[in-house]
């Protein structure tokens, strides 16, 4: 081992004590807001209350049981989606489906519903991160049981971003020294990806994310320069109003539609370090980071999910072996 492999071994596992001795709760800021939505709202109303409050998924309620019924999220809006486009003569119906018929619109399109699992705020945070990875979840709900009562609690949702954030912002002491090249860490996808350019309808492009099961597609030139991403989040803005026919503009179009704040897209080289990409982590709101080159051609995609895996399980076996050892 050379001493930057050490010194990133060093790194990794001192972020992975720490996600240990760290609570899921310990992630939430000390005062936030949770939208909750009932699930017998209007899909169509759903909508707009996630564009008003600038959010992009919410937990849903059954008031009925006074129970968690579920994340609403982008993927159930791609399903809806989907159903319209097998059932194109059912747009009425389409507009009156209520957020708890999510499941049986799951069941007409033929998709597995996703895993609802949730974590206990006060379990160790390596516990959600774990469960995340197995899942493939992308954000967990902190489910809590109300003492006096017994009923369910939703305390919160973790996402890879902020858990992510939490670790950069509380080890920079670790983070910075994993210095070895995002090339050499095997880390993210590289040569095969999904792309669609800008005059690809908003259409192919939720087939694409549907049958490759990702969250964004780089939108290229021809000559394969990045352009821009479209995320799973940009289907929202598009159906608002039930302006399904309108899923067969552009992607240049749609993109049009998003929100004035809108962070902008993330890009690194192959040779940036682990370290850097935490530093962007830690400054702003990345989903993920697209890699090029210096002409800006693309030539990967990191996701955050790639960076939890890496961080969780890169050389965890050694690891493994290693405590089993100083155990004897
Ligand atoms: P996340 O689960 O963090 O939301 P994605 O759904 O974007 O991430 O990515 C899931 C996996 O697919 C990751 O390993 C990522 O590297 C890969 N991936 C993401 N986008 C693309 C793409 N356009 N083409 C090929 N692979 C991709």
């Amino acid at each position: 081992l050379t001493v930057l492999d050490k010194e990133q071994l060093q790194g990794l596992r001192g972020i992975r004590e720490f996600l240990k001795v760290r609570t899921s709760y310990d992630v939430l800021p000390l005062s936030f807001r949770l939208v909750v939505l009932d699930n017998d709202l209007l899909i169509r109303k759903s909508l707009n209350i996630l564009i008003q409050n600038s959010i992009v998924s919410a937990p849903l309620w059954d008031s009925r049981n006074s129970t968690f019924a579920g994340l609403l999220t982008s993927t159930d809006y791609i399903n809806v989606i989907q159903y319209y486009c097998l059932y194109p003569d059912e747009i009425n119906q389409v507009d009156r489906f209520r957020l708890c018929q999510l499941r049986d619109i799951e069941k007409a399109i033929g998709v597995l519903p996703l895993e609802t699992s949730s974590v206990h705020p006060m379990r160790p945070l390596y516990e959600a991160c774990r469960q995340m990875l197995k899942t493939r979840a992308r954000r967990i709900p902190l489910i809590d049981c109300d003492h006096e009562t017994g009923r369910q609690m939703v305390l919160s949702v973790l996402t890879q971003y902020r858990i992510l954030k939490f670790i950069a912002v509380n080890n920079e002491q670790h983070t910075m020294l994993l210095k070895k090249p995002v090339r050499e860490l095997g880390m993210g996808t590289y040569g095969a990806l999904a792309t669609a350019t800008m005059a690809s309808t908003v259409l192919d492009v939720i087939h694409i994310m549907v049958s490759q099961n990702i969250s964004a597609v780089p939108i290229v030139e021809t000559d394969g320069r990045l352009l821009n991403v479209f995320e799973a989040v940009d289907v929202i803005p598009c159906i608002q109003d039930g302006a399904y026919d309108e899923l067969s503009s552009t992607v240049g179009e749609a993109l049009s539609k998003r929100a004035d704040d809108f962070p902008g897209i993330y890009t690194c080289t192959e040779e940036d370090r682990l370290d850097s990409i935490f530093d962007t982590i830690r400054k702003a709101r990345v989903h993920r980071l697209i890699v090029t080159d210096d002409e800006s051609r693309l030539k990967g995609i990191i996701s955050l999910s790639d960076v939890l895996k890496y961080v969780l399980e890169y050389g965890e076996e050694e690891d493994m072996i290693r405590d089993e050892n100083i155990q004897e």
